[in-house]
């Protein structure tokens, strides 16, 4: 069995209702078979472990001193491949400036036997610790399957992808996993790109730094920095992130870290900024100030409506919009929503209209809402609201009632108020 870490982080990231962390257990009655050990050794396992995780922490240092050498000294010098993987990884992670690098083998997984690479050979699933200076605010953790074997009484690393034959390790790959990588800087912002795309890259980091200002003072939440990959090879993105039925544009994923010494339980420590692969020389400053608002508000809690997930965002990005010269649009916008949408509004848009079939129009109806609440009660009390139903539970009697806390007002007068609303002057 192979759950990959991306499988986790898919999940939360798809549902705009940032399904947070709740894990399952790790499978049960997983012991693998135990070879029969001699009497002076202990069992193959017990030194696979040890050798892996003195291996492991060579490499994280390697990479933080900038030692290569160091960093290959335990791969098989017989698997040329994997060297050379090695060593495009190893230059990429240079490239992001790392302030913390760990790995740890995941206890909650069976090492498995792979008699391909020897009869000492296992394969475990490892989870990589990673820290970038200045962008993430502690280290978030990503699943590998790395195979360690005994050649001559020393434990090597002699593959990297025998576990990603077994489930959806292919789905979903780290930027530094996908070939050479360039990288823009700006203060708050790095932006990750294959090599060939710079100009691409300081693009994205002049739209990231106009897009910053309005999240910030909209949303009053200042992350340390956040992480930007736009990468061309459709591995970057989950598939499993979607929404309205359709690939997401861009996606704020989770970045989750172990909640546990285990590591049985993960919590979100984090966000990051992953833009589709066919939008990454279209995106600009509108879609970035969307998906920052996202993070930013991301580790509130995965509890608030999905009309006020998405309306915030979208009024962040239409406060932008206006910013920018498309006030006569937005205008225009608002009117026929108002018309046709508002005025036929009977409850909140349910979570249920941005996951199914295509609905562009919950999108248009959640930042009407939104805008209406922030012109009549103020930013502060609909950050409160925001803060107050993201921590949950999601239920619609506690919905009611935080409603009722911040806006004394019911979601039934709410609709009716909204039916009157023309427009935030
Ligand atoms: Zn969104």
């Amino acid at each position: 069995m192979w759950i990959a870490i991306a499988a986790v982080l898919a999940i939360a990231a798809a549902a705009t209702t940032w399904a947070v962390a709740g894990r399952d257990d790790p499978p049960a009655g997983s012991s693998a078979a135990t070879p029969t050990s001699t009497v002076s050794e202990p069992p193959v396992e017990e030194r696979m472990l040890a050798g892996a995780g003195a291996i492991l922490k060579t490499r994280a240092a390697a990479v933080l001193t900038g030692r290569l050498s160091q960093y290959l000294q335990y791969v098989d010098p017989a698997n040329k491949k994997l060297r050379e993987r090695d060593q495009q990884v190893f230059a990429n992670l240079r490239k992001l400036g790392l302030s913390r690098l760990s790995y740890q083998v995941d206890a909650n997984w069976a090492p498995e036997v792979q008699a391909q690479h020897g009869p000492s050979a296992r394969a475990v699933r490892v989870l990589m610790l990673i820290q970038i200076a200045g962008i993430d605010a502690a280290p978030r953790a990503t699943g590998l399957g790395y195979t360690f074997a005994e050649r001559d009484g020393r434990w090597l690393l002699v593959d990297d992808d025998d576990l990603a034959a077994e489930a959806d390790l292919k789905a979903y790959r780290e930027p530094w996993d996908l070939g050479a990588i360039e990288v823009a800087r700006r203060p708050g912002v790095l932006v990750v790109v294959p090599a060939g795309e710079r100009g691409n890259a300081e693009r994205l980091a002049r739209e990231s730094q106009a897009a910053i200002p309005i999240v910030r003072s909209t949303t009053r939440r200042v992350p340390a920095g956040i992480l930007v990959i736009a990468m061309a090879d459709n591995r970057s993105m989950d598939p499993e992130w979607r929404t309205g039925g359709h690939p997401a544009a861009a996606v704020a994923a989770h970045n989750f870290a172990p909640a546990n010494p285990e590591a049985s339980e993960f919590k979100v420590v984090g966000s990051r900024v992953v833009i589709n692969p066919g939008q990454r020389t279209r995106s600009g400053r509108l879609l970035l100030a969307h998906e920052f608002t996202h993070a930013a508000m991301g580790q509130l809690g995965n509890s608030a409506p999905t009309w006020l997930v998405e309306g915030f965002a979208m009024y962040v990005e239409n406060r932008l919009a206006a910013q920018n010269g498309y006030e006569q649009e937005l205008a225009a916008e608002r009117r026929t929503l108002l018309r046709e949408k508002i005025s036929a509004l009977v409850v909140l848009p349910i979570d249920g209209v941005f996951h199914g079939d295509y609905d562009e129009d919950s999108y248009g109806v959640s930042w009407i809402i939104v805008e209406y609440l922030v012109t009549k009660y103020g930013q502060a009390a609909v950050n409160s609201l925001y803060a107050d139903l993201a921590r949950g539970p999601d239920a619609p009697a506690v919905r009611e009632q935080v409603l009722r806390k911040h806006l004394k007002s019911s979601e039934t007068a709410l609709v009716a108020a909204l039916k009157k609303y023309d427009g935030p002057n």
